[in-house]
């Protein structure tokens, strides 16, 4: 069986000792792609010398809603310079999170609908992080960006939210969070999600999934999520791992994404 990671973050600290054993590890448990979440400007450039050195790390770049007090012109004027300049596959994360308040709303709303504006412009997915009570202001905004395509990063919205997404064929990140075992209300809402809709994400290194004891999550992490899932859906675990893999390539569609051989 074959995987993306379509949700991490592997320069983080957390990986500063040991990254190389972390990949190959994750290989051999069947990551085919990583996809690396930078997240603000430190972000961007520790991003981009892992995807220089890793060929199958593959990236996002954008502004985290919580260093949204950091974005103004120049910010946004390096971040669409490094996309024109570097392709990566999505832009994000960005979004709003008001469970976590280091950053008012009007910072958050404002980088959000530029990022967003960067995704029309590119062509690109946007991945959105979304915490707390943000959910009819997140439907709301994205209502003036019918043809940007969304990645709900680590999904834990209503029914509403999930249909939404399935009509308009958005993607539907899920991780380690489905696994909890407060988690019941989310494992409701997704069960009647379509495979095609689903894309598989560990959020390395947070969100270990239940059951697992190592503190720190890293990207090996798929395959128990994947058999959650497929648990949950009561499919084979290979179909879930061949329709989520074929769902990542068509959802982060660079070029140079798009170049890598079929891993179904
Ligand atoms: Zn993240």
């Amino acid at each position: 069986m074959e995987f993306v990671d379509t949700h991490c973050h592997l320069d983080d600290d957390a990986f500063a000792v040991d990254l190389a054993q972390v990949l190959e590890n994750a290989r051999s448990a069947g990551i085919r792609r990583f996809i690396n979440i930078g997240y603000e400007p430190e972000s961007w450039a520790r991003t981009l010398e892992l995807a220089e050195r890793y060929p199958d790390i593959d990236y996002a770049l954008g502004m985290h809603p919580n260093s949204a007090d950091r974005w103004n012109v120049d910010t946004a004027n390096e971040l669409a310079d490094l996309i024109e300049r570097h392709g990566p596959v999505a832009i994000g994360e960005t979004g709003l999170d008001d469970f976590r308040e280091w950053v008012d709303r009007a910072s958050q709303l404002a980088a959000f609908r530029d990022q967003l504006e960067l995704g029309r412009r590119f062509g690109l997915p946007v991945v959105i992080h979304m915490r707390g009570d943000v959910e009819e202001k997140i439907l709301s905004t994205l209502s003036s960006f019918p043809d940007v395509r969304i990645v709900f990063h680590s999904f834990d919205g209503s029914p509403e939210l999930r249909d939404f997404a399935v009509a308009n064929g958005h993607a539907i990140g899920v991780g380690g969070l489905m696994t909890k075992v407060a988690s019941r209300a989310l494992r409701e809402t997704l069960r009647s999600v379509p495979l095609e809709s689903i894309v598989l994400e560990t959020d390395s290194p947070y969100l270990v999934p239940r059951g697992i004891k190592n503190r720190r999550n890293t990207p090996a992490n798929i395959p128990p999520i994947a058999r959650a899932l497929a648990e949950l859906l009561e499919i084979p675990v290979e179909q879930v791992a061949a329709q989520t893999s074929a769902n990542a390539r068509r959802v982060f569609t660079s070029a140079q994404f798009a170049a890598v051989g079929d891993p179904s």
